[in-house]
């Protein structure tokens, strides 16, 4: 097969899929180069302080446990009587920095958040500990507290929305995603042939998903693009008025753009809303602590809104599996359902007849719980405790943090220098905007030759080669992986770079290499 061949058959597969490919040339490259893989959005950092706290807990909860049973390695379950006092007793906050968080997050739950120490210490312990299914299986009842001030901190900009917003705590933002699909489909809130819009570029799975015959939806492209600084236009979301488009799926800040939409944006779809009340709108926020005072579409159109946040990329979790998908109490969802025909709402009811009681009052947000355990599981539904406590913790090291929270202070500031360097080595200009999250950065490889060689050069490049040569030579000559941008829907020649899995010095290594394989190419230019 030619090399020519061979790359067409990689454009067929999806981003990530291509990203593998290019892992296994750049491990082998031609020049001996050191591997550099920036194609993932993995972080390379770790928040220590919950992860510590975490097993604090558990050493607690064992010496715990054997109050009530000790048999050598069997022991016995936590009681509430006094357990607060025995935790304070057990820790050691002079002399330990996480003995002192545990104690600080104790009396944050009961003087900010009104909650009884002893249940919360409990909820805490036994979570760990995890000897209980999670009940209520949504989610654990203060932990709900906790993470919706989490996010009402983080991502809400001054809305007070934490008491009116419903939790249910997922294995990270990719089965929050799986889950609300399949409950919007199996709740006849979206159905085949509806058209569904959807900010490209975008990550992956959400242009795959659509695609899969259990949707069968109808992209439309609210294309944000290069030339407005990947920032999604007013004119684009005017589509959004559309009325066979029933439900906007938004990545924000987006990935790969990485941009975060702004006020103007917010406003134009709360336009959108009050021309179309009954738009479903998905927003997936996992970037949102990236960008400074970001503000979320949940607290504009809290109402239509469904919000996916993970604790994967600020934190250096993703192996956890931590994510939440957060509901307005009163909400479409509900609404559209209660308003379907006898006989939709009949269907629907005999789905959740085993579940409850009165299936036809089951909030959206329940039913998505009882979907995600195919409904006949639904009595062990729910995240696993240990995991519903680390994300609790995980919010907890930002609620206590003072006046700026430094942890989340660094991480900015980590994939900030990381942009700078790449860009400086590139001899580009950044995108200095406020809502630039920096967490990606898509490079156009055409734009790139075409300022350095001119636009003969360009022509040549875009006429001669598949559009993934340049990653194809990028991995297998010099070593570097980046991110085929075509994957997400961007435009041929832009190349997703990660600022977030790679050391810091590597990033001028990055842009070096790139320049180096644009001369190559430049020479054989030259030579034709
Ligand atoms: C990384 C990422 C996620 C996180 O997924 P997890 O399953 O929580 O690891 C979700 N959405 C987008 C757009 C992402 O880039």
């Amino acid at each position: 097969m030619s090399i020519r061949d061979e790359e067409q058959q990689l454009e067929k597969l999806g981003a990530f899929e291509i990203s593998n490919e290019m892992l296994k040339l750049a491990q082998h490259n031609k020049k001996s180069n050191i591997f550099l893989n920036a194609g993932r959005g993995n972080p390379n950092w770790i928040n220590t302080k919950a992860r510590l706290a975490f097993a604090r807990i558990i050493e607690f909860g064992a010496k715990e446990s054997s109050r009530t049973i000790s048999e050598g390695d069997l022991a016995g379950y936590t009681t509430l009587e006094g357990i607060r006092e025995r935790l304070e007793t057990f820790l050691s906050p002079k002399t330990s920095e996480i003995d002192q968080f545990l104690i600080d997050a104790v009396n944050y739950a009961h003087d900010t958040l009104k909650i009884d120490k002893d249940e919360f210490v409990k909820e805490l312990v036994d979570g760990v500990i995890g000897n209980n299914y999670p009940v209520p299986s949504r989610i654990l009842k203060h932990s709900e507290r906790v993470i919706n001030a989490y996010l009402e901190s983080t991502l809400y900009r001054g809305e007070k929305l934490a008491e009116q917003t419903d939790l249910f705590p997922t294995e990270g933002g990719t089965a929050a995603i799986v889950y609300i699909f399949n409950s919007l489909k199996e709740n006849k809130l979206i159905k085949q042939g509806d058209k569904i819009a959807i900010n490209t570029p975008i990550f992956t799975p959400y242009l795959q998903i659509p695609e899969l015959n259990d949707y069968e939806m109808v992209e439309v492209d609210l294309r944000s693009d290069e030339e407005h600084n990947w920032e999604i236009q007013a004119s684009e979301l005017d589509k959004l008025k559309d009325p066979e488009i029933k439900a906007f799926f938004a990545v924000n800040p987006s990935n790969p753009g990485a941009m975060a939409f702004d006020d103007t944006a917010l406003e134009e779809i709360k336009k959108v809303v009050a021309e179309k009340p009954e738009l479903i709108i998905i927003t997936d926020d996992v970037y949102g602590t990236f960008v400074d005072e970001f503000k979320t579409i949940y607290s504009v159109v809290p109402y239509n809104t469904l919000l996916v946040y993970s604790y994967s990329k600020l934190f250096g979790a993703t192996g956890w599996r931590l994510g939440v998908v957060a509901v307005n109490k009163e909400n479409v969802f509900d609404h559209l359902i209660s308003n379907f025909s006898q006989e939709k709402k009949a269907e629907l009811t005999t789905r959740y007849s085993i579940n409850v009681l009165e299936p036809e009052k089951m909030k959206f947000i329940d039913r998505m719980v009882a979907d995600s355990r195919s409904v006949g599981l639904y009595h062990t539904s729910g995240l696993s405790t240990p995991q519903q406590i680390m994300e609790v913790l995980f919010s907890l090291t930002h609620l206590l943090s003072q006046e700026k929270d430094v942890y989340i202070e660094t991480s900015k500031a980590i994939v900030n220098r990381r942009y700078e360097d790449l860009f400086k080595g590139l001899n580009i200009e950044g995108n200095a905007s406020k809502e630039n999250s920096k967490y990606y950065s898509l490079i156009n490889i055409y734009q790139l030759a075409e300022k350095i060689y001119g636009s003969e050069f360009k022509k040549y490049l875009m006429e001669q080669f598949e559009q993934v040569d340049f990653l194809y030579n990028l991995s297998q000559k010099n070593g570097v992986v980046l991110m085929d941008g075509v994957g997400f829907g961007s435009q041929p020649g832009e190349l997703r770079v990660s600022e977030a899995n790679l050391p810091d010095e590597d990033y001028e290594i990055i842009a070096k290499q790139i320049l180096e394989l644009i001369d190559e190419y430049h020479q054989s230019f030259l030579q034709q």
